[in-house]
């Protein structure tokens, strides 16, 4: 059987918010099985735990935001990512601070913790989003939609009316049968305008932003000394973010994401599509050889 996976040891990390430009510290712990990915916030008069669930998102204006018992944390995208890429079913985040420390803007430090933590296979049959019909929700002429693959496929097309952005490819598509999330997907940044970086920060946003957890682009050129890991970061960041937000359905899927223009907002919009409308099933895979996704090899292999 294909195994439900949680991480060996727990590990922690620091960084600083995005928006909130303060310090935040992590401690990630294995969890049992069927937990599933609860964040924990630690620094109010209570402890307050908060599913990563569709039904916990509250604002996804500029990130997405999950709320519980007047408590919120928010900018967990690119975590739930690093763990919906690397196969990991459960896992306890605790967190004392409002946000999810934005690292290098990527998912890459997030996987690297994974990893240096260990992912172990657990006693339980691990379950799958495997998506029955085919879904689309619209904003403008902005598009999000799922529908059946044997496999788990994301497409994103980006569209800026702007000289920068468009030197460099606007689509990218990722098969997880094929590509590896950790090479492809896990190291592309974040990204904003210069321009639009100094209106969010009179707004009290993105005041831990810089270019070092973030590309910023000006007007003719990308202001990182280094500019881009790879030459299409921007539209595979999309493909991240929407990775991240797929997994508030509980689940690794079985399905194909499109998206055109879209973002947080309108990804969530689908996810409430998709339940109300019953589009998937959940099932368990016997044969490891009939997963149509690869992860990260668990511990146990890697030393067999
Ligand atoms: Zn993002």
């Amino acid at each position: 059987m294909l195994a439900q996976r949680t991480i060996r040891n727990k590990v922690t990390a620091s960084g600083i918010g995005l928006h909130s430009g303060k310090k935040v510290n992590l401690v990630l712990h294995p969890a049992d099985p069927d937990t599933g990915v609860v964040f924990r916030r630690t620094d109010g008069d209570k402890v307050v735990e908060i599913p990563a669930l569709l039904n916990f998102v509250g604002n996804t204006t500029l990130s997405t935001t999950l709320e519980n018992d007047g408590y919120e944390i928010s900018t967990i995208e690119h975590l739930l990512s690093a763990l919906a890429g690397t196969g990991v079913d459960n896992c306890i985040i605790e967190c004392d601070g409002p946000e999810i420390p934005i690292m290098d803007g990527s998912s890459t430090q997030f996987v690297f913790l994974i990893q240096a933590a260990g992912i172990v296979e657990q006693s339980a049959v691990k379950k799958f989003i495997y998506v029955t019909k085919s879904v689309q929700v619209k904003r403008g002429d902005a598009v999000a939609r799922i529908k059946p693959y044997d496999g788990f496929r994301v497409t994103f097309t980006l569209e800026f009316d702007h000289p920068v952005y468009k030197k460099y490819p606007q689509s990218a598509s990722i098969d997880f049968s094929q590509t590896s999330f950790i090479r492809e997907v896990s190291r592309a940044r974040t990204f904003g305008l210069m321009s639009d970086l100094k209106n969010l920060k009179s707004n009290n946003l993105a005041l831990g932003a810089n270019l070092e957890n973030a590309i910023g682009i000006g007007e003719k050129d990308i202001e990182n000394e280094g500019g881009l890991r790879f030459s299409d970061e921007f539209v595979k960041h999309k493909i991240l973010d929407a990775i991240g937000d797929l997994y508030l359905l509980g689940h690794n899927l079985i399905g194909e994401f499109y998206g055109f223009k879209t973002g947080h907002a309108l990804n969530n919009e689908l996810l409430k599509k998709i339940e109300s409308e019953n589009a998937y099933k959940i099932i368990e895979i016997d044969e490891i050889k009939d997963a149509p996704i690869n992860y990260l090899k668990p511990i146990s292999e890697e030393f067999a």
